[in-house]
C-alpha cells in the first residue's frame, strides 16, 4: 500500500480495476477484499487528510488518544464481521458503560434493574422490576416507545419516568424533536433492559476497542500491494455520473466504483439537499488523572450538550495527571459552513428524496453506493462492515 497526498499529474484511473471513494469502513473493507480475492488493483480516494472515516483516532497535543469524530465503541453480534476485523487488530476487553445524569443522580443507561432502584427507591424499584420481568421476561430489551403503549399503571409509571428523564430532553437536544416525533428505531437503539447487565450494548458477544486504535486497524486493512490510497482528494474532481455512466477523467470508466460519499453531492444537490444533524465536538484537556467514573455520561435532564466522553476511560490508556474529555453539542447541519454530516434524519420525506438520487444511479452496473452517507442510513460500524462484506461478495462473484 502507499498513502499519497493529492493525485500525481500522471494519475490514470484506467490503471485500476476499482475506484473507491472514501476510506472509512465501507470503502476500506471492499478495497481490501477485492484486492486480495481477485488480484485486482484498487485506488482509494479520500477527501480528508486521513483514512478511517469517522472512526479516525489520533493523539492530541497532551498525548491522549482521542476519537476525532466522537466516541466509537466496537460492538457486534455478527461473527463474520468480528472475524474479518480481527485480521487487522486485536480487541481489548473494554465494555462500554454509560451513566445518565438525572437531576444530579447518576444511573445506568440503558435503564435497567439498578436504574429502577435509583429512580424509585429499593422497595418500589424492586416491585416495578418484578412487574417488568412478569410482563417481558428477564434479560429482555424493551424499546421505550413500546413500553409506553402498555396500559398497566405500574408499567405506565416506569414508562413515564424513563420517557421524561432519560429520553425527552436528550432527544430534544440531539434531534430538535421529541421522541414521539422521531423514527422509533432511533430511541429503540437504547431500549430499557429488563435485567442487571449494565453495559451500553447488553448481550453483545463481541465488544471492545482496537488495541492500538482504529486508525492502526485501517492502516493494516489498507496495507496491500494492490491498494493505493490518495488522501486530500475530492473524488468529484475527476468523477461524475452522466446518464447511465460513471465518467472518470472525462470518459466512461470501465472498472468498478464504490462510492461512500453523499449521493446528493454527486449531483450538486440539484433535487434538494439531504438533511442531517451535525455536532459541535468540544475537546478539553484537564490536569487530572480521571474526570468521570465511566466512558460516557449522558446529560438527560440538564445542559446544552448531550454527553461527555472521557477517552482514557475507553481506550485504557495510562497517562498520569492528564485526561481529555469531549462534549457534544448537537446542531442543524449546514454544508456551506463546512460541518460534518453525522446523522441522517430518518423521515419518509427524506427517504423519498434519497430514493430519487438512488434511482439515478440504479441502472449503472459498475457503480456501488455503500455506507452511511451513500445509503443515507444510521449505521453502526459493524452494520457497515457487514454490508460492505456482502457487497464485496457480489463484486468478487461477478469477477470470478
Ligand atoms: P465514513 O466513516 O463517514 O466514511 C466515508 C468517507 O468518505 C469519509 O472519510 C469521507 O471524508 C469520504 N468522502 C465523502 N465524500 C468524498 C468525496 N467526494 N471524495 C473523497 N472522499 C469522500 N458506530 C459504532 O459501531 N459504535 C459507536 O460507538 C459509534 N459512535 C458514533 C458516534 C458518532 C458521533 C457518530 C457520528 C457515529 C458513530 N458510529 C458508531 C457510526 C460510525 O461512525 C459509522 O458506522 C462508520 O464510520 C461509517 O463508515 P462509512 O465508511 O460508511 O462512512
Ligand atoms: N437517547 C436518549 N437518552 C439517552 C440515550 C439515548 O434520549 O440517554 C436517544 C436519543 O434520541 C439518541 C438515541 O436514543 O439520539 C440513540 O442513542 P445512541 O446512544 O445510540 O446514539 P449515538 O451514539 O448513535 O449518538
Amino acid at each position: 500500500m502507499s498513502i499519497a497526498t493529492g493525485l500525481p499529474e500522471d494519475f490514470k484511473a484506467d490503471d485500476y480495476d476499482m475506484l473507491v471513494v472514501g476510506a472509512g469502513y465501507a470503502g476500506s473493507v471492499v478495497a481490501r477484499r477485492f484486492a486480495e480475492s481477485c488480484g485486482a488493483k484498487v485506488c482509494v480516494l479520500e477527501m480528508r487528510d486521513h483514512i478511517a472515516g469517522n472512526a479516525y483516532d489520533c493523539y492530541d497535543e497532551a498525548g491522549v488518544l482521542i476519537h476525532q469524530y466522537g466516541p466509537h465503541i466496537y460492538h457486534t453480534f455478527n461473527s463474520r464481521v468480528n472475524s474479518f476485523l480481527s485480521r487487522f487488530t486485536e480487541f481489548t476487553d473494554y465494555e462500554h458503560r454509560v451513566l445518565a445524569d438525572v437531576h444530579g443522580t447518576l444511573m445506568p443507561v440503558p435503564f435497567n434493574h439498578a436504574s429502577l432502584k435509583l429512580a424509585f427507591g429499593e422497595e418500589r424499584g424492586e416491585e416495578l422490576y418484578q412487574k417488568l420481568v412478569a410482563t417481558f421476561g428477564e434479560n429482555k430489551k424493551v424499546p421505550i416507545m413500546q413500553l409506553r403503549e402498555k396500559n398497566d399503571p405500574d408499567l405506565q409509571e416506569v414508562a413515564d419516568y424513563v420517557y421524561e428523564n432519560i429520553f425527552l430532553y436528550y432527544t430534544m437536544k440531539q434531534w430538535g424533536q421529541t421522541p414521539d416525533e422521531i423514527d422509533p428505531s432511533i430511541t429503540g437503539r437504547v431500549p430499557v433492559f429488563v435485567g442487571d447487565d449494565d453495559r451500553y450494548f447488553p448481550q453483545a458477544p463481541y465488544q471492545g476497542m482496537p488495541a492500538e486504535g482504529y486508525t492502526s486497524m485501517f492502516e493494516r486493512m489498507l496495507d496491500h500491494d494492490l491498494i493505493d490510497v490518495f488522501v486530500e482528494v475530492d473524488a468529484r474532481q475527476i468523477l461524475s455520473v452522466e446518464g447511465n455512466h460513471v465518467v472518470v477523467q472525462g470518459k466512461p470508466y470501465g472498472g468498478e466504483v464504490v462510492y461512500t460519499g453523499p449521493l446528493d453531492e454527486l449531483f450538486q444537490c440539484d433535487a434538494g439537499a439531504l438533511p442531517y444533524r451535525s455536532l459541535d465536538m468540544r475537546f478539553e484537556t484537564l490536569a487530572m488523572d480521571r474526570f468521570q467514573p465511566v466512558g460516557t455520561v449522558n446529560y438527560t435532564t440538564s445542559e446544552d450538550f448531550t454527553r461527555i466522553t472521557e477517552f482514557k476511560n475507553m481506550t485504557g490508556q495510562e497517562l498520569e495527571g492528564v485526561t481529555t474529555i469531549m462534549r457534544e453539542y448537537p446542531l442543524a447541519y449546514d454544508r456551506e459552513a463546512g460541518m460534518d454530516a453525522y446523522y441522517p434524519i430518518i423521515e419518509p420525506e427524506n427517504q423519498e428524496l434519497y430514493q430519487q438520487y438512488r434511482d439515478r444511479v440504479g441502472m449503472i452496473a459498475n457503480f456501488h453506493p455503500a455506507g452511511r452517507l451513500a445509503e443515507y442510513r444510521y449505521y453502526d460500524m459493524d452494520a457497515v462492515t457487514a454490508s460492505a462484506l456482502d457487497l464485496s461478495d457480489e463484486i468478487i462473484a461477478a469477477h470470478a
